[in-house]
């Protein structure tokens, strides 16, 4: 997971969803609303649904692979039916992740924060809960404390995200990655224009697996090596800083 800015809507859309709130309206789905809906609610359902994939490149919110075509309810409408269309409740998901996390609840009230249990890549930031093991791929949880519920450890399990396939994966950007940064620290000849090309692809915003780059660009051991590679390599260097940075920040959910 990776931290992701929440988009405007236009007004015209957020009004249409706040009164399909305020009616209690039927769900009927973003992606197939009822062929027999308002122009209005045609209309709001595509930009909810072009936004989303905007925001998120196409990816799953929460396993950040690619091709996510749910759409996501962050609090359930099966127990909170009032923010059924409610922009700030919706993310785009992949089936996997939504198959798991179907209808549980985000919030915990057991947490010592009182706040939303899981984590939502719109509120939070993701890499003070959750990073990776370079070696294995797997999630570590930040100041995990044993017998004490973590928020990142929550969302792991709720979408499954340390399944083998993502984690395999990870394990493989963290190799790669690393592997063609420090080829590109040492030298600048022409013939290594591909591998800077290979890294420039693999760090474009439409690529899986963000948050390892982002963890591998936050890691004080290796500040070196990227400092080395941003100064011969500028192109790389712009795309470095916006991986760095976090976006700003939506409220967080609130409990009834
Ligand atoms: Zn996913």
């Amino acid at each position: 997971m990776i931290p992701v800015e929440r988009r405007p809507l236009s007004p015209k859309t957020l009004a249409e969803l706040e009164r399909l709130t305020q009616t209690d309206a039927v769900w009927s789905g973003f992606r197939t609303p009822d062929p027999k809906a308002a122009a209005t609610k045609k209309s709001a359902s595509a930009e909810v649904l072009s936004t989303l994939q905007v925001m998120f490149e196409g990816k799953c919110a929460m396993c950040e692979r690619a091709g996510a075509k749910q759409v996501e309810h962050f609090c359930p409408r099966s127990i909170y039916p009032e923010r059924t269309y409610l922009w700030s409740n919706l993310l785009l998901i992949c089936g996997a992740c939504n198959h798991h996390k179907s209808d549980l609840d985000p919030f915990n009230p057991a947490a010592a924060d009182g706040g939303a249990a899981l984590l939502d890549p719109a509120v939070d930031i993701p890499e003070e809960h959750i990073r990776f093991d370079p070696v294995t791929g797997l999630s570590v949880f930040v100041n995990r404390r044993e017998g004490v519920r973590h928020r990142g450890e929550d969302t792991v399990n709720a979408c499954d995200l340390d399944r083998q396939a993502l984690y395999d994966a990870r394990c493989e950007r963290f190799r790669l990655v690393t592997f063609l940064l420090g080829l590109l620290s040492r030298s600048q000849e022409p013939s290594i224009g591909e591998a800077a090309s290979i890294l420039r692809d693999l760090i474009a915003p439409r690529r899986p697996h963000l948050a390892v780059i982002r963890q591998i660009l936050l890691d004080p051991a290796h500040q070196a090596l990227i400092t080395a590679v941003a100064t011969q390599w500028p192109a790389l260097s712009a795309r470095f800083d916006e991986l760095r940075a976090i976006p700003p920040r939506s409220p967080a959910h609130q409990p009834r």
